[in-house]
């Protein structure tokens, strides 16, 4: 590992089903001194989901409440359907502890950090192409053909937003992407 001083926060957003998970999965295993943001949300586990490791999984009225009572750093309605949030006790103790911290959340959560946070660097992960996008997206089966339809009109408005970002890094494959995310990140193995 290279010599850091300040921990940064590094948020990584692009369209649905680019890869972000993918992408983060590698970093997560690969740098193990990064600290992973887990957000709360409202949606329901998939199979293999865990509550505290993947997400966690509350209710409407939790997620009204800690909104109330200011708990989160940014939170947003994503796909038109259930809400996601960052918590910010989590991610100012990981900061005041030296970690550097990752967030992969959607476009709306990092202009919310952008504002919250200015000196935090955000990350564009962009599809090859966006027939690819599109493969990808059908091709996980994970969304019935409603959902997958809200998304691909979501997924247009993301890629506009690729100019608001510090950089883009275009996920060809997955284990390049991730390790031009962590060069970013300053970070070597
Ligand atoms: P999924 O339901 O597929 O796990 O995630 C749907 C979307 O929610 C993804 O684009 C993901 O980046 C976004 N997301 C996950 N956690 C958060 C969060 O804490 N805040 C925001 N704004 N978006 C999030």
């Amino acid at each position: 590992m290279t010599e850091k001083t300040t921990p940064r926060l590094t948020v990584l957003a692009g369209p649905t089903a680019v890869g972000k998970g993918t992408v983060s999965a590698y970093i997560r295993e690969n740098y193990p001194t990064v600290w992973f943001s887990v957000s709360a949300t409202t949606r329901d586990p998939r199979p293999g989901e865990e509550d505290g490791v993947h997400y966690y999984f509350v209710s409407d009225e939790e997620f009204d409440s800690m909104v109330e009572n200011r708990q989160m750093l940014e939170w947003a309605t994503v796909h038109n359907s259930y809400r996601y949030g960052t918590m910010r006790s989590m991610v100012q103790r990981a900061l005041d502890a030296g970690r550097d911290v990752f967030l992969e959340i959607d476009l709306q959560g990092a202009r919310q950090i952008r504002n919250a946070m200015p000196e935090s660097q955000l990350i564009f992960l962009a599809p090859p192409s966006w027939d690819e996008l599109v493969n990808r997206l059908v091709g996980r089966g994970t969304e019935s053909p409603e959902q997958q339809a809200i998304r691909l009109e979501t997924a247009k408005e993301e890629l506009a937003a690729e100019p608001e970002f510090d950089y883009t890094v275009v996920n060809d494959k997955v284990e390049r992407a991730a390790e031009e995310i962590v060069s970013l990140m300053g970070l070597t193995r």
